[in-house]
């Protein structure tokens, strides 16, 4: 005999807030909030999702990063990259892009299209000390390289980064071993995932009514309170500490949901804006640098 999955539950649910970012991208912001700054090792995550140009067309013109990774995940629309070495490409719906910033990047980040909706998603993941100065690098994918998991019930299961079953996501070599899943339940669909033990993990669903975490139907009943497990659109629920995660939508209409979990760094966090690293000192170096000229 295994042992028993240890089901993880909703440890916490917070709800998105509006916010405004690059030259006033309207989003909705999850972690980096008042009611959640950070889940180590994420930094942020806004979703984006809006019909109307005037909430998108201004983009994110050229801006810099350090110290960090931003994954930018398109579920529709178009999104141009450029940077400061000539590197540019252009994000469609089901892509992803995992940009390891590094020691520094110069980007602009602007929507390619006019009019049409425009939704998908940023995190930013945080790297260790030893890490923060590495080369950027970045791993670009277009949906057609993102695996599929079908099941029975009608869930899809996208894997961008991690494991679902035998499927393995495209994005590899990321600190932390990350696990980046795109879920869809149709209604009354499930999906059983592992979550490696010691890893933080969070669920923001994006469609539907709401997912239930549903760990106590699935074998050992320790879920005594299941309102505190129904996470509802537009919430992020910070997974509770486990091996394994049960999520089931038991709604009218067909939900989807991130699945994000990585390893946590545990080291002192110094971030201003678009720089993150350990202390005010390498903060100040790099605003120094970013001015002299000298950033990459
Ligand atoms: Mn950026």
């Amino acid at each position: 005999m295994s042992t028993p999955p240890k089901w993880r539950t909703a440890e916490r649910i917070v709800a998105a807030e509006p916010a405004s970012d690059g030259a006033g991208v309207k989003l909705n912001r999850s972690i980096s909030t008042p009611a959640l700054p950070d889940l180590d090792p994420f930094l942020m995550l806004d979703e984006f999702n809006t019909e109307n140009p005037d909430d998108y067309i201004a983009g994110f013109p050229e801006h810099p990063h350090r110290g960090f990774e931003t994954v930018t995940y398109m579920i529709d629309g178009n999104m141009r990259h450029r940077d400061n070495t000539g590197a540019e490409g252009v994000l469609r719906g089901g892509g992803v892009q995992w940009m390891t910033a590094g020691r520094g990047i110069l980007h602009s980040e602007m929507p390619e299209q006019v009019d049409g909706r425009m939704q998908g998603f940023q995190l930013w993941v945080n790297l260790p000390a030893r890490l923060k100065m590495t080369d950027p690098r970045y791993q670009e994918f277009d949906g057609a390289g993102v695996p599929e998991v079908r099941q029975e019930d009608g869930a899809l299961i996208r894997v961008v980064a991690g494991a679902h079953g035998d499927i393995s996501g495209p994005v590899e070599g990321i600190h932390g071993t990350p696990l980046y899943l795109d879920v869809t339940l149709p209604t009354g669909a499930a999906v059983i995932q592992p979550v490696e033990s010691g890893h933080n993990g969070f669920v923001y669903v994006f469609e539907g009514d709401a997912v239930e975490i549903t760990g106590a139907e699935s074998g050992n009943g320790d879920l005594n309170d299941r309102s505190t497990n129904s996470v509802p659109r537009r919430h992020l629920a910070v997974l509770s500490s486990g091996d394994c995660v049960s999520l089931r939508n038991s709604g009218d209409k067909t939900a989807r949901l991130l699945l994000v979990a990585g390893a946590p760094i545990g080291e002192p966090i110094a971030r201003y804006g678009p720089f993150v690293m350990n202390t005010e000192q390498e903060i100040h170096q790099a605003f120094k640098d970013f001015q002299d000229g000298n950033f990459v």
